[in-house]
């Protein structure tokens, strides 16, 4: 088993700039989320010539809107699904070994504003060890390295016992519906699953409850020279915001989490949030503003339900309105509405997690700690609804989501290291 071990490292070694080259491509296909078409027939060729056997398939809304997780995302409202395929390459073992899915999302986050980058987002850039370029890190770093932790074990002609699934799926950015949630609905399974998110030393074993509501507003229109008669729905609104303002503070000192607190110090007292993102109101300067309303977002770490949380926020803008002699007999109208994800955390007992924890400290040569549950992952959809164990494990990058996105080509290769190691020794080699 050594020496398979150490052939593969070895391989891994050997090409790196091979590895840096394909991730360079993928780095240089646009791949806004809505428009994945490029990239996925990209990865659907690469897998096909590693000799995979390769599906590709739009997902079917209407399997999905029969589904309790279903919500419409931003990207299907524009786009639909159409040209938006998934991609899921099998490989067969031998038999008597365990099975494992490995998945990265293909979709990215819009890199505006383009202007402020040091570099080109869609370039690929290398400097000083590190690609730049919108999802080189989130996560087309974690791409590269699980494709080539699998081609290095096909290359060097290595047979496992366990079959094992790779995959880029759409929509992570926007709740994965169509892509981590299709994937589970289409009856994909393994025994345990690894998404390629970015971590370093982390493993990401907690995925965020995340939900958007809406708080609409009414006032009462008068003209401005006559603004004591009417009523400012901004100001109405500003009693909300101040009401969610002292939720979050209060949820903010109840609610701790450690996994979420380990993904970076400043993350101590806010494994919750609320924040208010956007405000609309009035129509006109001359006019006493008739409506306004205010769109948020609160995420959460696993304890509570998404019921228990609509719950809360309800009854503290509906107990804020009743102090109100205005919103007393005009409350606010609360809509929830896009996201919509109850959270979920991996059990870190479980063997492919310890597995990854060990194998991951002996290639890096440090302590490789749990975290997340502050943000929505795909993970959600293999375990949730799956049943399937999952966890993130990925290279070290920055910047993620803004500009001067970049991942640490090292870590990419180290990951691939650990993720051929984990197959190896999850799948076993006959
Ligand atoms: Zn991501």
């Amino acid at each position: 088993m050594k020496i398979v071990e150490e052939k593969v490292l070895s391989y891994l070694d050997s090409k790196r700039d091979e590895i840096i080259d394909f991730l360079g491509k993928l780095v240089r296909i646009p791949s806004v989320v809505g428009e994945e078409l490029e990239a996925q027939k990209f990865m659907y060729n690469v897998f096909r010539d590693m000799g995979l056997e390769v599906e590709m398939w739009e997902p079917d809304v209407d399997v999905l809107r029969r589904h309790p997780a279903f919500f419409e995302t931003t990207s299907f409202k524009k786009y639909g699904y159409r040209n938006r395929p998934n991609v899921i390459g099998r490989f067969r073992g031998e038999g008597g070994g365990n099975s494992l899915f490995l998945c990265g999302h293909i979709d990215v986050v819009s890199p505006e504003p383009i202007n402020a980058w040091s570099y080109p987002p869609w370039s690929g850039i290398v400097v000083d060890g590190k690609m730049y370029g919108r999802g080189a890190a989130d996560q087309k770093g974690g791409i590269a390295s699980m494709t080539y932790a699998l081609k290095s074990i096909l290359d060097l002609g290595i047979k496992l016992k366990g079959d094992v699934l790779i995959g880029t799926t759409i929509e992570e950015e926007d709740g994965g519906i169509g892509g981590a949630l299709a994937v589970v609905l289409k009856g994909y399974r393994a025994d345990a699953a690894i998404l390629t998110e970015p971590g370093g030393s982390r493993i990401g074993v907690a995925s965020a409850g995340v939900l958007y509501f809406r708080v609409k507003v009414m006032g009462r229109t008068a003209h401005a020279s006559r603004a004591h008669l009417g009523v400012n729905a901004i100001e109405k609104a500003c009693t909300v915001y101040r009401a969610l303002m002292e939720l979050n503070r209060e949820r903010q000192k109840r609610i701790r989490y450690e996994y979420a607190e380990n993904e970076a110090p400043h993350m101590k007292g806010r494994a919750t949030t609320i924040n208010v993102g956007v405000i609309r109101g009035g129509d006109w300067p001359s006019t006493v503003a008739g409506w306004t309303e205010l769109e948020c977002r609160i995420g959460w770490p696993p304890g509570e339900s998404i019921s228990d949380v609509k719950r809360e926020v309800e009854t503290t803008i509906m107990e804020a309105s009743k102090e109100d002699s205005w919103l007393r007999d005009h409350p606010p109208k609360i809509e929830w509405f896009g996201w919509s994800a109850e959270p979920s955390e991996q059990d870190v007992n479980h063997p492919i997690v310890k597995l990854v924890k060990g194998t991951a400290e002996e290639v890096l040569g440090e302590r490789v700690v749990f975290a997340g549950g502050s943000a929505g992952l795909d993970t959600r959809h293999f375990i949730l609804y799956g049943g399937i164990p999952a966890i993130t494990f990925g290279p070290e990058g920055e910047n993620t989501h803004g500009i001067d996105e970049y991942v640490n080509l090292d870590s990419v290769i180290k990951t691939s290291k650990v993720l051929a190691l984990t197959l190896l020794r999850w799948c076993g080699v006959t």
